[in-house]
């Protein structure tokens, strides 16, 4: 079988400018990760997302685990993954699968996210702990950085996964204010910042929150800066800025490929701004690289 064939990218895109580059790599890096995942029932967002990295990541034995299901109770307009199903009760094995998935690939950082769980009390925020607990204990050395849903805002569920211990704690903004309504589900621009700011006060800025959007959706350059420094007024110190790819011909179409010249402008831009670390570039995604991010 021709290994480029049968990994070939499933990304609806319009005509990719020149910059854009999905490097596929179908070695055995990226083989024994998926036979890790399956053997563990584990999901990770890079499939369930359809990230463009996924590749990349894989073949260099990274992933970024996804919890509690893989079937979302909102339905953001610019994002792969499922929500027709309803979403299963949180699994009481996951946090060790996980723990055992992250020692089998020799992660040094490990990084976790879910979809969005309404429907739960706590929003999920005890299963992320749980997970969270469980990676330490296993992998004492490793970084942990969680991704989090919004949590509806919820203090206690915030306060329950701060005191876990992550190393990083990350919850994207997605995309500038004027847009949200339309894009985002349920989630709304100010409740975001208000979580954000709730995270670095309740730390008093001892685990670093970073925060990431997309560009590409329509937003002016103009309102990507106002973001910038919204996020920073919330106590965001860690930043990713990457061009959306509409993952289908259903989702929120896209409005612009921005050049890399633009990343890096929006880039020096946040440093003046106090962002201590930036990652802003065509190709990156909220966790792409995310241990490389802090320790550059
Ligand atoms: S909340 Fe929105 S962005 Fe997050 S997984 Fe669900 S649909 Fe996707």
């Amino acid at each position: 079988m021709d290994n480029n064939k049968s990994c070939k990218s499933k990304l609806h895109r319009p005509k990719l400018p020149p910059w854009i580059r999905v490097k596929v790599s179908c070695g055995e890096g990226r083989k024994e990760v998926a036979g890790i995942l399956k053997d563990l029932e584990l999901h990770t967002v890079c499939s369930s997302a359809q990230c463009p990295n996924l590749n990349e990541c894989w073949h260099r034995g990274t992933a970024t685990f996804m919890i509690l299901g893989d079937q979302c109770t909102r339905n953001c307009k610019f994002c792969a993954v499922n929500h027709q199903a309803t979403p299963t009760p949180p699994d009481p094995e996951e946090p060790e699968h996980v723990a055992e998935a992250a020692a089998r690939m020799k992660l040094k950082y490990v990084v976790i996210t879910s979809v969005t769980r309404d429907d739960l009390p706590d929003g999920g925020a005890g299963q992320f702990a749980a997970v969270i607990k469980a990676v330490h204990a296993r992998l004492p050395e490793a970084g942990i950085e969680v991704l989090t849903p919004d949590f509806n805002a919820d203090p206690e569920a915030l306060r329950t996964v701060l005191e876990a211990g992550p190393t990083v704690f990350n919850h994207n903004v997605e995309t500038v204010r004027r847009l949200a309504g339309d894009i985002r589900s349920k989630a709304t621009y100010d409740r975001s910042l208000r979580f954000l700011r709730m995270a670095y006060d309740m730390t008093g800025g001892k685990i670093p929150v970073k925060s990431g959007l997309m560009v590409g959706l329509g937003e002016t350059d103009e309102e990507v800066k106002e973001t910038l420094l919204d996020l920073r007024k919330s106590g965001v110190t860690i930043l990713t800025i990457g061009q959306y790819l509409p993952p289908s011909k259903k989702h929120w179409p896209l409005a612009r490929y921005v050049e890399p010249e633009k990343f890096e402008e929006w880039a020096e831009f946040a440093r003046n701004a106090g962002f201590e670390f930036v990652a802003s570039a065509p190709m990156v995604r909220s966790s792409y690289n995310a241990g490389e991010l802090i320790h550059t």
